[in-house]
C-alpha cells in the first residue's frame, strides 16, 4: 500500500473542503477503500475519515424513513424503525457481506462500492479509460454487467441495499457543507460512458452523501429481497430481485422492483413495474414482467444463464411475496443459511 495523509473531520464542511474523490478520499467503515488501496487500485495521497463527521441513526414517519449516512448496515438493518419495518431494507443488508464487515461497513460508503470485476481489482488490468473488449477464459466473468452495458464489456455493480434504494424510489442527500441537496438514486448512478469500466456518479468532487431518504409505501411495507449466490454463508449476488408489491381487492395498485447481480448500475425496472401495475398477481404477469425486466439484456459471451437466472429470480420473488407476505425472522435465517427446514435453536450453535 503507498503511504497516504490521515485526516479526521468533524464536520461536513470541513471534509468536504478537502475531498476530491481522486486524490483526497472519503473514508468511512474503510472496508471497500483499503482493501482496494491494498490492491494499488485506488492510490489516494489523502483520505478524510467522515463517520465522525456525518449524521448516523435512522427515524422515520407515516411520509419517509431517514437514514443517516453514516448509521452502519447492521444498525440499519436491526432498527426498529428501519429494517425491522421495512422486510426489503433488512433482507438486502443482512443477505449482504458477513456480520463483521456490516458492523463496520456504512450506508454512505455501501452505496459507493466499486465493481467486483477482476478486471477492476487487478492494477495491471484494464481499470476506468480504458474498455475491455475481450475476455479470456481464465478470468471470472461473472462480475460483468449484463444490462446497462452498451453490448460493451464493464464491470457489475456489486451491492444490494442500492438495489433497494432504486427500486423503492430512494433520495440520496447530498452537502458539500454549505449546499445540500437531494438526488433520486435511480439518477445518482449514471451508466459507463464509452471506455469507462464502471459506473459513475452524480456526486461533485466536494459533496459526501450525508442521508438517504425512502418514501414510505404499502408496497415498502410489503417487500421482499431475493438473493441467488454461489455460498450462502456471504458472496455477492449473482441475480438478486428487490420487489414490493401493494394488492388491493386482487389487483396490484403499485409494484416496485429493482434488479441485483445484473446491471452496471443498481438496476430499477420500470418495464415490469408497468407490466406489473393494474394486472391480477398471477404467475402469467410475474412471468411476464420479468421477460420485460431484461429484454434489454446483453450478456456477455458465456453469462447468457444470468438473463435466465434473473428472470426465475424475480419471478421467484413475486411469487413468495404473493403467497407468504414478507419474511418472519425464522424465514429469513432459513433463507439466509440455505435452508428450508427452519430451525431458530441451532441459531448459536
Ligand atoms: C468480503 C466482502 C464481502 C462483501 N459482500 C457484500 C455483499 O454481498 N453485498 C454488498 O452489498 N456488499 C458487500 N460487500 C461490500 C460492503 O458492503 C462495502 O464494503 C461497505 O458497505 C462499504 O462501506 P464502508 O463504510 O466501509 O465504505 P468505505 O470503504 O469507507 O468507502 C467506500 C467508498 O465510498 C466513499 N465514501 C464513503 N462514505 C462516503 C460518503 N458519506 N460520501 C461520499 N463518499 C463516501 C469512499 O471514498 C470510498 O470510495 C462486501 C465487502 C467485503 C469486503
Amino acid at each position: 500500500m503507498i503511504p497516504f495523509d490521515y485526516h479526521n473531520a468533524q464536520t461536513v464542511k470541513e471534509a468536504a473542503a478537502l475531498i476530491d474523490h481522486r486524490s483526497v478520499q472519503a473514508i468511512a467503515g474503510g472496508t471497500t477503500l483499503i482493501d482496494l488501496m491494498k490492491l494499488n487500485v485506488l492510490t489516494p495521497a489523502s483520505l478524510v475519515h467522515v463517520r465522525d463527521a456525518l449524521p448516523s441513526g435512522v427515524s422515520s414517519d407515516e411520509q419517509t424513513l431517514h437514514i443517516g449516512a453514516a448509521t452502519t448496515m447492521a444498525e440499519l438493518a436491526d432498527a426498529e424503525k428501519g429494517g425491522r419495518a421495512f422486510p426489503v431494507i433488512r433482507q438486502s443488508l443482512i443477505l449482504a457481506a458477513s456480520p463483521q464487515i456490516r458492523n463496520m461497513a456504512t450506508i454512505g460508503g455501501n452505496l459507493l462500492q466499486r465493481t467486483r470485476s477482476p478486471y477492476y481489482r487487478h492494477p495491471d488490468m484494464p481499470i476506468d479509460g480504458h474498455a475491455i473488449t475481450n475476455h479470456g477464459e481464465d478470468v471470472d466473468t461473472a462480475m460483468l454487467a449484463v444490462l446497462g452495458n452498451s453490448g460493451r464489456l464493464v464491470g457489475m455493480y456489486p451491492g444490494d441495499f442500492a438495489i433497494s434504494a432504486v427500486a423503492f424510489d430512494a433520495q440520496l442527500e447530498l452537502s458539500n457543507g454549505e449546499t445540500n441537496r437531494r438526488v433520486n438514486a435511480r439518477e445518482f448512478y449514471q451508466v459507463p460512458q464509452q471506455k469507462e469500466f464502471q459506473y459513475s456518479t452524480k456526486l461533485k468532487p466536494n459533496e459526501v452523501i450525508t442521508g438517504v431518504i425512502f418514501p414510505v409505501s404499502a408496497s415498502l411495507k410489503n417487500s421482499y429481497y431475493f438473493k441467488i449466490r454461489d455460498r450462502s454463508s456471504y458472496a455477492f449476488a449473482l441475480a438478486s430481485a428487490a420487489v414490493g408489491l401493494d394488492i388491493q381487492n386482487g389487483i396490484i395498485r403499485r409494484a416496485n422492483v429493482g434488479i441485483g447481480g445484473l446491471g452496471s448500475i443498481p438496476w430499477h425496472s420500470s418495464a415490469a413495474e408497468q407490466a406489473l401495475t393494474g394486472q391480477a398477481p398471477t404467475d402469467d404477469v410475474f412471468r411476464a414482467a420479468a421477460q420485460a425486466a431484461l429484454a434489454s439484456a446483453q450478456p456477455p459471451a458465456g453469462l447468457e444463464y444470468k438473463v435466465t437466472l434473473a428472470q426465475r429470480t424475480l419471478e421467484r420473488a413475486l411469487q413468495t411475496l404473493r403467497d407468504d407476505g414478507p419474511l418472519d425472522d425464522d424465514a429469513l435465517w432459513a433463507m439466509q443459511h440455505g435452508r428450508s427446514d427452519t430451525q431458530p435453536t441451532q441459531r448459536g450453535a
